[in-house]
């Protein structure tokens, strides 16, 4: 099936009766398998299968499986049929639709009760759920993936409780603060807001409460990316001596990214140093130009991910009074620019 040419795969609805969705699902966790690219591949592949094209994608990405399928951003209006006719789903697998029993089940009845295909990668010929065998196929399938959530869950849960009892800061820090080190490369002493980058939040905090009519995170990320600030990703590579931000996860799935490569990582890749990183507090990173070409702007999506607008951006700010540290709960005002 690999040989076809996929591309004649997608063609647009036609009332043939086999004009397929397909459907793609990335949360955050790194996974080669369920790369965007891998996923369209076997969603073109099992449709052509099937006999089927695809008439389009429901893709939602960063999307985590535990989200009910017809909440989810880009499948959820197609289930909920305000998206136009379709005659049924494609899937890269089963966990892909969901990672919850009831989800997958509801979705797969639904299917079979409105006389639509569901089909996933890796099943021969579309799911039959009136057949006890295919029935219980899926649902193990279903099952399984859920067990998988369970576990991913706990995993997460543990290392934070973990670090948290330890005193200890976890992953990265978040934009506006910095990771002190009393030595190079050594334990984390403390955690402190970052000179440059908490004054460039608190000033969006500002200007977004001050004026929430007119000004929103869209509109600040734009007066960002004209000023040639870093974006949090950016500013992080900078911070810790790379020579250009890590690509993304899906980044690095698709391979779109450029891997930053450990030439310039050396002395400064372990943390940023105490009294603020040389290199990224003022100097460099406010002022590279909007031309650098590795620079991903302000308010951009990676170049997979497609958000839909109005996806809140603004988690990021919770505080804009002198003196208190906003949070910031995520990398900060990342809005879909469009
Ligand atoms: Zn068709």
């Amino acid at each position: 099936m690999r040989g076809t040419d996929l591309n004649t795969v997608e063609r647009p609805y036609g009332g043939c009766g086999k004009c397929l969705l397909g459907v793609r699902r990335l949360s955050r966790v790194k996974l080669a398998t369920s790369s965007p690219e891998r996923q369209r591949e076997n969603v073109l592949t099992a449709a052509a299968s099937v006999g089927a094209h695809i008439i389009g994608w429901a893709d939602d990405w960063e999307v985590s499986g535990a989200t009910d399928p017809v909440t989810r951003p880009s499948l959820g209006p197609w289930l909920r049929d305000e998206k136009g006719p379709y005659d049924g789903l494609v899937a890269a697998a089963v966990d892909r639709l969901g990672r919850n029993v009831v989800d997958c089940l509801n979705t797969g009845y639904k299917m079979r009760d409105e006389k639509k295909m569901l089909v996933t990668y890796g099943h021969d010929g579309a799911w039959d759920l009136d057949d006890p065998a295919d029935e219980n196929r899926f649902t193990m399938e279903a099952w399984g993936a859920q067990m998988e959530l369970r576990a991913i869950q706990r995993r997460n849960r543990d290392a934070t409780v973990k670090t948290r009892a330890a005193g200890r800061p976890k992953s990265k820090p978040s934009y506006g603060f910095q990771y002190v080190r009393k030595l190079m490369g050594g334990k984390i002493d403390h955690v402190e807001l970052h000179p440059h980058a908490s004054e460039v939040l608190r000033e969006v905090a500002r200007r977004i409460l001050a004026d929430p009519e007119n000004v929103t995170c869209s509109s600040e990320a734009a007066r960002l990316n004209r000023a040639g600030e870093l974006s949090p990703a950016d500013h992080l590579a900078v911070m810790y001596g790379k020579p250009d931000a890590q690509p993304s996860a899906a980044e690095s799935r698709t391979g779109v990214g450029r891997r930053a490569s450990p030439t310039h990582a050396g002395a400064g890749a372990t943390g940023s140093r105490q009294g603020g990183s040389a290199r990224g507090a003022g100097g460099r990173s406010s002022h590279r130009p909007a031309t650098t070409g590795g620079r991903r702007p302000h308010g951009s999506r990676r170049p997979t991910a497609s958000l839909p607008i109005g996806t809140p951006g603004c988690r990021a700010v919770a505080s804009a009074e002198p003196g208190v540290p906003p949070r910031p709960l995520a990398p900060p005002p990342r809005v879909a620019a469009g």
